[in-house]
């Protein structure tokens, strides 16, 4: 992995705890120099940049809020001030605020598509825009630029309770798939990852506590709770030069939960 992604400069969003930061870490071990984007949580993003540096790569920790057009921008031009260009973008900021559906009011449904959803349109436009600017530089890669979105597998299994979040990743598909068919020909790259359980403060009710962690491993039949790594470790290869010939896919990394495990034995 270490020279996969030599000279490269990503940014990635949210990446102050959790897969985002696991993300963050793997793509700097891959070679890449990485602005670390927040939104509250500034020692997360510290410690992020800290593991970034030594592994000997540079960091720029950056306060953003992604559903923020203004501090979108002010984002990707520190990006351009520090590192000169933008070759990935990792789409990662994203919440839940679960609620139930006759319950849920117009705040809780705007708040989590505006992160999810805006956040990764306002983030995927800006990176598009630099791409087009940039053009190709085989030094660097093959391709004008790579996006990733932290999408789920919630894009596609439907979740009582949380229909703004599942709306959001839903949405996130289409977004990702028309930006990927609209850029392909100017070699820019467009994929999307849709983790499942993954042990992150998200979902820490669902893993914590051993009862809640033996309900949630009836739904993943590899067994076993994913870690962040499992999926850092999958985009640092995404967004390579060795799947140069992948756009606009979803690659989920979820230890088997979109098989439909209950049919294991069911059906
Ligand atoms: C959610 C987690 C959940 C997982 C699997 C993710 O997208 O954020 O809360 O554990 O999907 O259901």
């Amino acid at each position: 992995m270490q020279d996969l992604l030599r000279g490269q400069k990503a940014l990635v969003t949210g990446a102050s705890s959790g897969i985002g930061a696991a993300t963050a870490r793997a793509l700097a071990e891959a070679g890449a120099d990485v602005l670390v984007n927040y939104h509250s949580d500034q020692d997360g993003a510290e410690a992020t940049a800290a593991a970034i540096r030594e592994q000997g790569r540079q960091a720029l920790v950056f306060k953003a809020n992604v559903a923020d057009e203004d501090q979108v921008g002010a984002m990707f031009q520190a990006m351009f001030d520090t590192f000169g260009r933008i070759d990935i973008l990792v789409s990662n900021a994203g919440m839940q605020k679960d609620v139930a559906f006759a319950r849920m009011s117009l705040k809780d449904w705007s708040l989590v598509l505006d992160v999810n959803l805006t956040g990764a349109f306002l983030c995927a436009r800006e990176a598009t825009r630099a791409f087009l600017r940039q053009g190709i530089d085989p030094s660097v890669s093959r391709a004008a630029g790579k996006i990733i979105f932290m999408s789920s597998v919630h894009e596609i299994i439907p979740w009582a309770g949380r229909v703004n979040y599942a709306a959001s990743k839903g949405g996130m598909n289409m977004l990702m798939e028309s930006i990927a068919q609209e850029v392909a020909h100017h070699r820019i790259r467009v994929n999307s990852i849709a983790p499942g359980a993954i042990k992150t403060d998200i979902n820490r009710q669902a893993w914590e506590e051993e009862g809640a962690q033996r309900e949630l491993l009836k739904l993943i039949p590899y067994g076993r709770v994913g870690e962040p790594e499992d999926v850092a470790r999958v985009v640092a290869w995404l967004v390579s030069d060795q799947a140069d010939y992948m756009t606009g896919a979803t690659v989920p990394v979820d230890g088997g939960m979109l098989l439909y495990p209950g049919f294991r034995e069911g059906g």
